[in-house]
């Protein structure tokens, strides 16, 4: 089997290795080290200067290129993974907005049918979906629909749960029937997330014994001790942003695309929380990569109408509606924010998703024996190279590199 090689800067989750090279045989990292190591017969793709990463891994996102995954067909998902692929994303998550069961049927048979028959020319490979909407807290719904907001039904998840393919489960945890849905998420080996809640620390707690880890974007539509003054009067209550940050074993994740959240809100996240509890997600919905205008947010027959102006997407209130920005967008952004220790940043992007999501042992960083998955970024973090599955799938100039 050929033997190719990578030179530049290595990015590992604890340090850079500068000038460095990683060699893949097939689709997997076969050595990382020093370039003295590099034998004569080796095809070597030299990037001195730029930053050899792992593949970006997207646990939260929607859409992207005019298509939402809650179209519930293959062409939208497969639109969806190319995009998020060029922007860096290897391995992703497609995740359900609140919708209809048919309409969730629909979007869980489309992405396994693309997971089945995948090939690196796909783009991200789906790695599992997940079940995001509908069992949100009607008063942190967001731009979600509401008609298609419903409390916990355990025939429904249930029949939703046991689809292998579902590898994250999301459910708010004040509604009734949730501890229930968080015990059987659990039980199916899902990372068990609160998110769309308006949750004080005890319901937050009790979720916490039934399994659930993780908290979706931290600070959007979540609980803080403000709204939870509306819910419960005095005195004033804990909210999930102060579970979170003294739970060590509570992770999360936030979307860094500077419009969600401020510079110092971002640093924070890495200082309080740290890198190996916050992942960065995209949310990206369909207007990513996709001229400003109306979309709709969700399934295209019944999401709710936002607005795209280029930079980011509103609904007719004009509150956020989830982002129209790839990883890289926000791995600078949290870079710029954090101004160190880039490693770490990429780790957000990367090692700690995996870690949540129990693909370490294969994704998630340039390390001996993981798929080659890697994506090689610039001096200013754009996206020249990405590689899959060991074979060339995008460079920034259409440089022919397939036989690199
Ligand atoms: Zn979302």
């Amino acid at each position: 089997m050929a033997t190719r090689a990578i030179r530049g800067n290595i990015v590992l989750p604890t340090e850079i290795l500068e000038d460095g090279v990683v060699l893949i045989e097939g689709n997997k990292i076969r050595f990382v080290g020093s370039p003295d190591h590099i034998g004569e017969d080796v095809q070597v793709l030299n990037l001195f200067g730029h930053f050899i990463c792992p593949g970006f891994i997207d646990i939260h996102v929607h859409g992207a290129s005019g298509a939402d995954y809650m179209d519930g067909d293959t062409a939208a998902v497969r639109k969806v993974n190319a995009a998020h692929a060029r922007h860096g994303t290897t391995s992703i998550y497609p995740t359900t907005t609140t919708g209809s069961f048919s309409e969730l049927d629909a979007m869980i048979k489309a992405c396994e049918s693309v997971q089945e028959t995948w090939t690196v020319a796909d783009g991200a490979r789906i790695q599992g979906v997940h079940f995001y909407g509908p069992y949100f807290a009607a008063d942190k719904v967001g731009v979600h629909a509401a008609e298609g907001r419903r409390d916990p039904a355990r025939d429904e998840y249930e029949y939703f749960l046991s689809r292998p393919i579902v590898r994250i489960a999301t459910c708010a945890a004040e509604l009734p029937g949730a501890n229930e849905f968080y015990q059987y998420a659990h039980a199916r080996g899902c990372l068990v997330t609160c998110g769309h809640s308006n949750a004080c620390w005890s319901e937050l707690d009790a979720a916490f014994h039934e399994g659930v880890r993780h908290v979706d974007h931290f600070w959007c539509a979540m609980s803080s001790v403000s709204s939870l003054r509306k819910r419960f009067g005095d005195p004033m209550q804990a909210s999930m942003e102060q579970f979170v940050l003294q739970n060590e074993e509570m992770s999360t994740e936030v979307i860094a695309d500077g419009i969600h959240l401020s510079d110092d809100l971002l640093r924070f996240a890495y200082e309080m929380i740290g890198p190996r509890r916050t992942c960065l997600v995209t949310d990206a919905n369909r207007a990513m990569d996709a001229p400003p205008g109306e979309y709709v947010f969700g399934p295209a027959g019944s999401g709710t109408v936002v607005f795209s102006d280029g930079m980011s997407v509103r609904g007719a209130d004009g509150g956020l509606a989830s982002s129209m920005h790839g990883m890289d967008v926000m791995v600078r952004t949290m870079a710029k924010a954090v101004g160190r220790n880039l490693h770490s940043v990429i780790r957000m992007a990367t090692l700690t998703p995996a870690e949540l999501v129990g693909i370490d042992g294969e994704f998630g960083s340039i390390a001996v024996g993981k798929k080659a998955d890697i994506v090689v970024l610039d001096r200013s973090l754009e996206v020249c190279v990405v590689i899959i599955d060991g074979e060339f799938y995008f460079s920034k100039n259409n440089a022919d590199l397939k036989g690199f």
